[in-house]
């Protein structure tokens, strides 16, 4: 029996992603796109929706962050044996790619879903005897190398990824590029619709352009401009040759050079942003385009802890598979056992604190925590515009701070807001303990987001497409602290389910600062020490009006209703 036959019965949708979150051992991902991208797989193993994921192995794994004396970033490759979790696949395929064969085959991991369904993801490997040195490397590092190795990457991806589930026997029914990196499976698909010559007129595009758009499907992720891929004709010409005709290339996907997101968007016909907000930012970037909204969730079973997990299969059996049923969270749990299951949570918070600084944590004093993607955008250093002003908050009210995040090593800015944070660490001593985790990844994401008091989010709007931490903290009933950006333009219900810092216009560093001084020291740590009993209500609140909606359950079903379905 071939190890694929279960995959293969039925029609599937195939979701194409440069970076998956599988597991805390699995390195092939980097940050928010990867975990959201697990999170779509683990939903569909749970609403058994047929899906097939297709990724690049990853060998070399993205990076592993160790931070030194002076705080600043080391980097480490962070490799991993895909014998040790994944199976060979039999099949091969080749591709033209800098005027040589390459052969891509790759592996099979099966992703079990903890009700008991699976999913298979394809990890696309081009390691392979017959391929050159320097081509068995294409699939090694998560957005390493120069221009050249990324757009190899997403020819592995897009076109290799496309002809090897069709040597293994998928049928599939439906496209999900999520991102751009994989748009290059659209104009696969071109090659493979083609009109049959002798019904042409002379000059007339032979490509089928409308039936691969039925069947694609684009989420784009992010409004910054380096998220968007754009690669030189030359540059095209010499890695790819010429895939399809260079002027119907270049129609398609724009003529000073190939934008991926262009293509992806005039090959898909569904496109949607990650937040109502995104939706709206993209939709001026893309003048022209029908963008939906589709706002992003995470994985309720994943993001839950154990103490809240055991909670709401007590008071609200069902919530796995439809969270929405958390909408019950204020009215039928008790606050005793909200805050015992907190109080839980945050002990192993602290205990993974300790196990990484060596540093203990106090559990009677509120934790703020923060933690991305360190780059300039998300504006981790805004909590500390004005130090003096910092300290006075804690005088009165004293609380502690947990930080943790990767920066992109080539992101200048992001390694130097680390060095920065370590500095304000140190400088800060007594006055507001602060303790930043090395090596951000799933783990320590679990503990984090779960056992901190509140989850601090201060981006520059509109630059924050969704955000999907502060999502994993309501799971766990801690409320948010955040700019009006991304998902929590949604999700903030003032005093109910948290607070929102500055208000939904853009502002600079100064004004945006002055709003979380405030309130932090006026509303929030004040509640906290003050009134527990209402703190206990905006957590309630946490759950039941956030966690119920920003699930990706709710995000899967849509997707497979509006996108998958049309
Ligand atoms: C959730 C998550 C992210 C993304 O967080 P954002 O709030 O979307 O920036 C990044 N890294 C890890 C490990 C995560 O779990």
């Amino acid at each position: 029996m071939n190890i694929l036959d279960s995959f293969t019965q039925e029609p599937r949708i195939a979701y194409f992603s440069m970076e998956i979150a599988l597991r805390s051992e699995i390195p092939t991902y980097s940050g928010g796109l990867g975990v959201l991208a697990g999170d779509t797989l683990y939903s569909a193993a749970d609403l058994e929706l047929p899906m097939v994921a297709v990724t690049l192995v990853s060998r070399a794994g993205y990076f592993r962050q160790s931070i030194d004396q002076q705080g600043r970033q080391q980097e480490a490759s962070d490799p991993w044996r895909p014998e040790d979790w994944a199976k060979p696949l039999d099949a091969k395929v080749a591709l033209p790619i800098g005027g040589r064969m390459v052969w891509v085959s790759g592996w099979l991991y099966v992703l079990q879903g903890h009700m008991g369904n699976a999913q298979p993801v394809i990890l696309l490997d081009t390691d392979l005897e017959e391929n050159t040195p320097e081509d068995r490397h294409i699939t090694d590092g998560l957005y390493g190398g120069d221009q050249a190795y990324r757009l190899k990457q997403e020819m592995v991806l897009g076109i290799g990824g496309v002809r090897l589930l069709q040597a293994l026997g998928f049928a599939i029914r439906e496209y999900h590029l999520n991102e751009g990196h994989s748009a290059l499976l659209a104009v696969e698909l071109l090659r493979r619709y083609r009109y049959p010559a002798e019904g042409l007129r002379p000059g007339e595009s032979p490509y089928d352009v409308p039936r691969v758009r039925e069947q694609c499907s684009f989420t784009t992720h992010t409004p910054v401009e380096a998220g968007h891929d754009r690669f030189s004709y030359e540059l095209v010409q010499q890695v790819a040759g010429e895939p399809i005709a260079l002027g119907v290339l270049k129609q398609l996907g724009g003529e000073d050079a190939l934008n991926m997101t262009r293509l992806a968007l005039n090959l898909s016909e569904y496109v949607n942003g990650v937040a109502k907000r995104h939706a709206e930012v993209s939709r001026g970037m893309f003048p022209g385009y029908r963008v939906h909204a589709v706002t992003n969730g995470v994985h309720p079973f994943t993001w839950t802890s154990e103490p809240f997990r055991k909670l709401y299969d007590k008071y609200i059996p069902g919530w796995c598979h439809e969270a929405e049923l958390l909408m019950r969270a204020d009215c039928c749990i008790g606050d005793a056992e909200i805050w015992e299951a907190h109080r839980q949570t945050k002990q192993r918070l602290i205990e993974c604190v300790k196990a990484a600084t060596g540093a203990s944590l106090d559990p009677q004093r509120p934790i703020l925590g923060f933690a991305r993607r360190m780059t300039a955008y998300k504006r981790p250093d805004l909590l500390f515009a004005d130090v003096q002003r910092l300290r006075e908050i804690a005088a009165h009210h004293p609380f502690q701070i947990v930080i943790a995040g990767k920066a992109h090593p080539h992101d200048t800015r992001g390694k130097q807001l680390i060095e920065q944070l370590h500095a304000q660490a140190r400088a800060l001593g007594d006055a507001i303990p602060m303790f930043f985790l090395p090596g951000y990844d799933l783990a320590k994401a679990q503990c984090l987001v779960a056992g901190v008091d509140v989850w601090l989010n201060t981006p520059l709007r509109p630059l924050e497409a969704s955000g999907t931490s502060g999502m994993k903290a309501t799971f766990n009933g801690v409320p948010n602290l955040s700019v009006l950006d991304g998902w929590w333009v949604e999700g903030c219900i003032e005093g109910i389910t948290g607070w929102a810092i500055g208000d939904s216009q853009e502002a600079d560093n100064d004004t945006d600062a002055e709003s979380l001084y405030r309130k932090l020291g006026d509303l929030v740590l004040p509640l906290y020490y003050k009134d527990r009993s209402r703190w206990i209500a905006v957590m309630k609140g946490a759950i039941a009006k956030n966690a119920a909606y920003f699930n990706s359950h709710r995000m899967m079903r849509r997707y497979a209703t509006e996108a998958y379905i049309r």
